[in-house]
């Protein structure tokens, strides 16, 4: 029998659900058990498309190529599964679906409501995992807080599973804040207030995790427990930390997964985290730090490159070292900055000294494009390590044509659709298209890595699957050009029509990539590209 777990959170947005699911999913399979998780956002967009990083964070993409919440990264990383556009879905896909068979006369006549066929479309995307085989438990991330008007629908359609299944197989973990006084007095009273809203809705949760800045008593366990109807064995501590792989260790050693298991009668048994344990030990003490510099557009305070900074990271773990990340926002870096007006060498030496790697990342539209290009041109003339990710690898590219093969003018035709030489082009299957959701090229794709290559020596493989989404691609018919100039073009499409990796011959490590390898990278097994490009950085 399948099992769900419910998350919902409390108080507050960006509370950690996303986390704590992941985290129990890894303590989870630790144990033994098949897991999938999807996570439920409550928005009306049809996914996250359209959504700007800068509100919404990065957007994640599958496999399959769904464009997705940020979380399904977190759930990738911490499971060490790659999962599909399945364990994602939203209030706009859910109405769309709805009405699409409404129209089509799929209801015969009935009238057409929230409850029962907003409810049973959710459930029926929820059931439809669990029915997976080899999946024993299914984590379910409610989106949003609850609350929310918007929450109703969710919060009904699980409501309703849990009746539909035996007490055994379904369980609601809660997420919600614990505020601390400046006294530093710790204060439940909005999570009861949160408690109490789910009870509204007729959901009560079997486990609360606490949110806190501070360590939480065991009097103020049986405190919340006794108010909100929740054993005191039950209420789990979710500290702050910096380092989010180490949460799966600190809820393992209050009993969390056990408590899970317990609830859902499931055999418990010690889990097998020593590989897991071990990377946090690498995490904990570095043997050494490499600084790294990314120059993009969204730099203050987003998760607009989260996977980029996480595959960073793994880099960073699998040469045991520390990676220090400079944001460096690519607009500085224009004439439009006084600085770089006056000394343009001298300032990017400034902004440079130190740094031990490069790193440009995907990306859309003209603003800060000037500045990845002169970061690309330091990167290249300094012999720095540097990586492009997408919009990366286009700026390589346009960098290369202009001060190597003499092109001065030469751009990407989306920033300037008059270029004498638009050496990236929209690529032939996009010209056309106007929507904008979901018609990017989008997911796995496979690429073929040339031998004797850097690129080659980094994958060890001469073909690889890699997950893409973007409109434009490098200029076939600028080829010959680059290639006698010194660009090796490392990585193809099989059918050898798209160029998908780059490198600089005359440079210790100098890779661009037309997919995003950041989606694929996972602390347990860091993306080949990462580890080489950290390693680079290392050594230099
Ligand atoms: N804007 C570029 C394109 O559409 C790059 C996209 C990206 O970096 N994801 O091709």
């Amino acid at each position: 029998m399948t099992k769900y777990i419910f998350v919902t959170g409390g108080v507050i947005s960006g509370i950690g659900k996303g986390i704590t699911s992941a985290a129990l999913g890894r303590l989870l399979i630790d144990r033994g058990f098949g897991v999938m998780v999807v996570k439920i956002d409550p928005y009306l967009n049809s996914d996250a498309g359209t959504m700007d990083p800068f509100q919404h964070g990065e957007v994640f993409v599958t496999g399959d190529g769904a464009e997705t919440d940020l979380d399904l990264g977190n759930y990738e990383r911490f499971l060490g599964i790659d999962l599909d556009s399945r364990s994602n879905f939203t209030t706009g896909s859910i109405y769309g679906e709805v009405l699409a068979k409404e129209r089509k006369g799929d209801y015969l006549g009935e009238t057409v409501q929230l409850i029962p066929h907003i409810t049973d479309a959710i459930k029926q995307r929820i059931y439809q995992l669990g029915d997976e085989p080899d999946v024993d438990i299914v984590i379910i991330e409610l989106g949003g807080t609850i609350g929310d008007f918007e929450m109703f629908p969710f919060a009904e359609a699980v409501r309703q599973m849990a009746m539909e299944q035996n007490r055994q197989n379904t369980m609601f973990i809660h997420v919600a804040l614990i505020y601390t006084l400046p006294s530093g007095e710790n204060k439940s009273k909005p999570i009861q207030h949160s408690i109490r809203k789910l009870q509204e809705l007729g959901i009560q949760p079997d486990l609360l995790i606490c949110r806190a800045n501070r360590a939480i008593s065991d009097g103020f366990r049986r405190k919340i427990g006794l108010l909100c109807g929740i054993s005191s064995d039950c209420i789990i501590e979710g500290r702050d930390t910096k380092l989010v792989d180490e949460i799966p260790l600190r809820f393992e050693k209050q009993g969390f997964a056990s408590q899970v298991v317990q609830r859902l009668e499931l055999p418990d048994q010690p889990p097998g985290n020593s590989q897991w344990t071990e990377m946090v030990q690498v995490l904990r003490k570095p043997e050494g730090q490499v600084e790294i510099a990314i120059v993009g557009k969204y730099v203050k305070g987003t998760d607009a490159y989260l996977s980029v900074v996480e595959a960073l990271k793994h880099g960073g773990i699998a040469n045991r070292v520390a990676v220090k990340i400079h944001w460096v926002d690519s607009g500085s870096l224009e004439t439009s900055n006084p600085e770089m007006l006056s000394d343009r060498d001298g300032y990017l030496e400034h902004i440079f000294n130190d740094i031990d790697g490069i790193l440009v990342p995907g990306g859309f539209g003209v603003r800060g494009i000037e500045g990845m290009v002169a970061a690309v041109s330091h990167a290249r003339r300094n012999k720095i390590p540097y990586l492009g990710l997408c919009l990366g690898m286009q700026c390589l590219v346009i960098e290369f044509a202009r001060h190597v093969c003499g092109l001065m003018e030469a751009n990407s035709s989306e920033f300037d659709p008059h270029t004498p030489d638009p050496v990236v082009a929209l690529m032939e299957e996009q010209k056309g298209i106007e929507d904008k959701g979901g018609t990017m090229r989008l997911g796995h794709y496979p690429c073929q890595i040339r031998t004797g290559t850097k690129t080659h020596q980094s994958y060890q493989a001469s073909e690889v699957l890699e997950r893409h989404r973007h409109r434009y691609e490098f200029n076939n018919c600028y080829r010959d050009l680059f290639e006698r100039n010194g660009l090796i073009l490392s990585g193809l499409s099989p059918d050898n029509n798209l160029v998908e990796i780059t490198e600089v011959a005359d440079h210790p490590w100098m890779v661009g990539s037309q997919f995003h390898p950041e989606f694929q990278s996972k602390p347990l097994d860091p993306h080949p590209l990462f580890r080489t490009f950290i390693q680079k950085a290392w050594v230099q």
